[in-house]
């Protein structure tokens, strides 16, 4: 089977092959937060989103490398940092943590590399030389370096590559901000920004002057200083399509000449209860909101994860609560799957049917084709009903349910939804367990009761069940 993605570059659905001669390493990019205010529940339902672009393709055996840099230096933030009266870095360095804490509260594996902008300075600083050096940025007035997109087109690239656009209309639609009078072009957008009063002491030296990167140029410089001029994935919010995106196209390709991304992936935009997500409306939830009114990482994961990436979804409260219900149902399940297999390593006999209740075929075939997850779903769902089914048959083996829950552990690889796990047991208290069974059997009650004192001696009571023992930790 092959994995099919929509391609935004392509408008269509593609299969994905890496450019990677051996068909291994995959270059994975998506554009990081900016770190000036908690993300909200709209930018996790793309970081989730991206953490299953990523998950399937490990599961699927490649090697992936995923990048997502982190913007700590932009308009909002200097304006807060100044209000403040704080540091850039002490500023940035509160949010970024309580971004990579959400991230991990989400089941969302870290990205390999999490660059900073304000770290890659020298890089941006010289794409934009390299820009300019080509005739398609230039020093404006103001101060500030500026991408000229009619330069750029008249080399023979093409801008709106992901988007069609039409040009007179962003020559004559686009108002012109007061700040950016010194622009050739209305359409044509800043590279690096001249130092102003209101900046602070947030500046940096430059062959151009005093000043700061845009925010477009920062994507462009630490993509391509990571993965190379060209790289397989580079994923986003539909949202960040145009101006962002588009502009992170022209700069690469306009400096190296190569094609920038071979398949870009955009998710779908996140409505709260039914309307655009707003402070006024009461709607707009950090996930530390969302924790204070109970709810868990694990619920808010499963939730975002029911929705097709591509598809506008509607993220309710009673949603949530129907997450906790659904995963009280994974759960019940997988208990019970476990405990089934546990009674392998009692003595008595193990009836039951080895034949196997299968998932992994119809959870891949689902998410081959353009990460149908609610086809996921579907399979996985339908894999519980078969396997409660049959545990209330008495007609599943241990060894059938032990492979069950080794198809379940590469399935939850993909999901990142886990199921509360049991109490881990040592192997050494599992095998005085069984030695107090084999006691028992040899009727040795003596020395089962002793294996029993040891046993409560190192933390564990056992307790008989007609099918062997169970062991719980005191
Ligand atoms: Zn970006």
């Amino acid at each position: 089977m092959a994995l099919k993605l929509f391609n935004t570059l392509a408008r269509s659905v593609q299969e994905f092959t890496p450019m990677d001669s051996a068909g291994k390493k995959v270059g994975m990019y998506c554009c990081g937060p900016t770190v000036y205010d908690f993300a909200h529940i709209g930018n996790w339902r793309t970081f989730v989103f991206a953490d299953l672009v990523r998950r399937y393709l490990e599961f699927k055996n490649f090697q992936v490398t995923h990048v997502m840099n982190i913007t700590d230096i932009e308009d909002k933030i200097i304006k807060r940092v100044c209000e403040n009266k704080t540091s850039l870095r002490e500023f940035t360095g509160k949010f970024e943590a309580a971004f990579f804490e959400d991230l991990k509260t989400l089941n969302c594996l870290s990205p390999h590399q999490t660059p900073r902008a304000t770290e890659h300075i020298p890089e941006i600083i010289s794409l934009i030389e390299k820009l300019i050096a080509r005739g398609i940025a230039y020093k404006a007035g103001d101060g500030s370096v500026y991408f000229s997109i009619e330069k750029y087109r008249g080399c023979g690239c093409n801008y709106g590559q992901l988007l069609k656009l039409n040009f007179d209309e962003m020559r004559t639609g686009e108002r012109v901000k007061s700040d950016e009078y010194a622009k050739e072009s209305v359409a044509d957008f800043a590279l690096w920004k001249a130092r102003t009063p209101d900046d602070g002491d947030i500046f940096w030296p430059s062959p151009f002057g005093e000043g700061r990167p845009g925010w477009h140029i920062e994507c462009s410089a630490m993509s391509m200083k990571i993965l190379g001029p060209s790289f397989d994935l580079h994923l986003g919010g539909e949202d960040l399509i145009f101006p962002h995106h588009e502009d992170e196209i022209a700069q690469s390709e306009g400096a190296t000449q190569k094609p920038f991304v071979k398949y870009w992936l955009h998710g779908a935009h996140l409505l709260v209860e039914g309307r655009k997500m707003s402070k006024s409306l009461g709607n707009y939830f950090t996930l530390r909101d969302l924790q204070a009114k109970g709810f868990s990482g694990r619920e808010v994961r499963y939730l975002l994860l029911t929705a097709h990436y591509r598809e506008t979804f509607n993220f309710t409260l009673d949603g949530l609560a129907g997450a906790g219900t659904a995963l009280a149902r994974i759960d019940e399940c997988i208990g019970k799957l476990r405990e089934r297999a546990a009674e392998m390593l009692s003595l008595e006999k193990n009836p039951g049917q080895n034949s196997v209740v299968s998932l992994l075929p119809s959870f891949t075939a689902a998410l081959e084709e353009d990460l149908n997850i609610s086809g996921a779903w579907g399979a996985v769902f339908e894999w519980i009903r078969e396997i409660n089914r049959r545990l209330a048959e008495h007609s599943m083996s241990p060894t059938a349910a032990e492979t069950a829950l080794l198809e379940w552990n590469k399935v939850d690889s993909v999901l990142g939804i886990g199921a509360k796990s049991e109490t881990e047991v040592p192997a050494e208290i599992l095998a005085l367990a069984e030695a107090r069974i084999a006691a028992k059997k040899a009727k040795d009650f003596k020395r089962s009761d002793q294996i029993r004192a040891e046993l409560k001696a190192k933390g564990w009571v056992v307790e008989d069940s007609p099918k062997g023992f169970k062991l719980k930790k005191l």
